[in-house]
């Protein structure tokens, strides 16, 4: 189906200039040409996208040839990314369903192993997730393509797999994950089997690339809707696959204390991405494991380990396991260890290991969530946290008066 302009809301403005370049450049070689996905999505529902992404009849060569600046990625999954400078635009060739020929193959869980049968636009519109996410738009006519009720589903906000949803799980469970994304992202349902299946299918997601999920629970959790998106992950018994400490952690957290720390931060975490300003992989980690590697650590302690070795042993316990599911690379695992690490100097308050931990690199992570914890009831630190709150905020020439005496 093709809605013309007059019946969609998007507006030729709209249209990120290079995309709208790429699309124009394309059909001027005798390609087919269009917006897809995410992009066309949001649009219509009058949101700003993320990206623009391209699909078209052209192979990733035929595309390479066209664009000098585009370079072919991708060994499953074909694409041409146009670059300017260090952004670029990505263009995926369409793509039929996957069968089992050599280039389209499955494993014995159905999951698809290679993706790289080219094929026509009507074909393409059948490998893609959700209805909502299989929109096409061509900018220079300015129809929307429409082959599987997507318009419909975007009208009653709702979350629809394409074709046998358990298969399509199969296949891919982390459309799952994404399910739940969306859901949180456009307050959208789930609609029947799209939701129900996600219950009974939990357990495929261990079956995917730790680097995958690595990148799809920052997207999860860093999207701007963090706390909602893992209030769903929860309900629809998620978190025991993806973050199975936190959800051993909430399981035992009979007075709500742990809650209370996960909702503050990650509320937090959304609002600062709401007003422009950066978060940390490894501060949210330093959240999601601290229950369990504070009571680890405990118990090292009862057998007489110094503090500070308990924690090494904890933190290295536990994300040796966390790192088996969501592959966290080094650079991050490391920060969350110094987080978790600094959280026992906030006692000392002479001005010389005061100062010292001031101009730690990681004071201010490690100050937040000393508060964090503070604020969701760990009244062993309220006190650090009042203290530490008043240093900074007294000038440094006045700060040898709120420190003890080095001893
Ligand atoms: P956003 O970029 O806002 O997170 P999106 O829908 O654009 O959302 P992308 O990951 O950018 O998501 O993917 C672009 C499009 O590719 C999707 O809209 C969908 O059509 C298709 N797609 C992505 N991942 C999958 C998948 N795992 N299975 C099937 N189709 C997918
Ligand atoms: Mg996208």
């Amino acid at each position: 189906m093709r809605i013309p302009a007059s019946e969609h809301k998007i507006a030729q403005e709209q249209i990120c200039e290079r995309a709208d370049a790429i699309i124009r450049k394309l059909q001027k070689a005798g390609f087919e040409a269009y917006l897809v996905g995410g992009c066309v999505r949001d649009l219509l529902l009058g949101l700003t996208p993320k990206d623009f992404d391209i699909a078209t009849g052209a192979h990733p060569e035929q595309v390479r040839k066209i664009f000098s600046s585009a370079r072919l990625i991708g060994r499953r999954f074909r694409l041409a990314h146009i670059y300017y400078g260090r952004d670029y635009i990505e263009v995926a060739t369409f793509r039929a369903p996957h069968d089992e020929s050599a280039q389209g193959q499955v494993n014995e869980q159905g999951r698809i192993l290679h993706d790289n049968v080219y094929g026509s636009l009507e074909e393409d519109v059948w490998r893609r997730d959700f209805t909502i996410n299989a929109l096409f738009y061509d900018p220079v006519s300015g129809d929307v393509l429409d082959y599987i009720g997507g318009m419909q589903d975007l009208a009653k906000r709702r979350l629809h797999l394409i074709g046998d949803a358990e298969q399509r799980y199969r296949e891919d469970p982390v459309r799952m994950l994404r399910a739940l994304r969306f859901a949180a992202k456009l307050d959208f349902e789930l609609d029947g089997p799209t939701g129900e299946l996600i219950y009974s299918m939990g357990s495929l997601l261990h079956g995917v690339a730790p680097a995958r999920l690595f990148d799809e629970l920052l997207k999860l959790l860093h999207s701007g809707q963090g706390w909602k998106t893992f209030l769903l992950l929860e309900q629809y018994h998620l978190l025991s696959a993806l973050l199975p400490v936190t959800a051993t952690s909430l399981a035992h957290d009979v007075d709500g204390q742990y809650r209370k720390l996960l909702q503050s931060a990650l509320t937090n975490t959304d609002h600062r991405l709401a007003e422009g300003k950066s978060v940390m992989p490894a501060f949210l980690f330093a959240v999601l494991l601290w229950e369990q590697v504070h009571t680890q650590m405990v118990q090292a302690q009862l057998k007489g380990h110094p503090e500070l070795q308990a924690l090494h042993i904890a933190a290295t316990d536990v994300l040796r396991d966390q790192v088996k599911i969501t592959a966290i690379p080094r650079r991050f695992s490391n920060v969350t260890r110094e987080i978790w690490g600094l959280q026992a100097r906030f006692r000392h308050r002479d001005l010389r290991r005061a100062t010292i931990l001031f101009n730690n690199p990681r004071f201010r992570a490690a100050y937040d969530f000393l508060c964090l914890r503070a604020n969701s009831g760990e009244t062993i630190v309220a006190d650090d946290c009042e203290w530490w709150r008043s240093f900074q905020e007294t000038s440094p020439e006045d700060r040898p008066m709120l420190c003890k005496n080095s001893g």
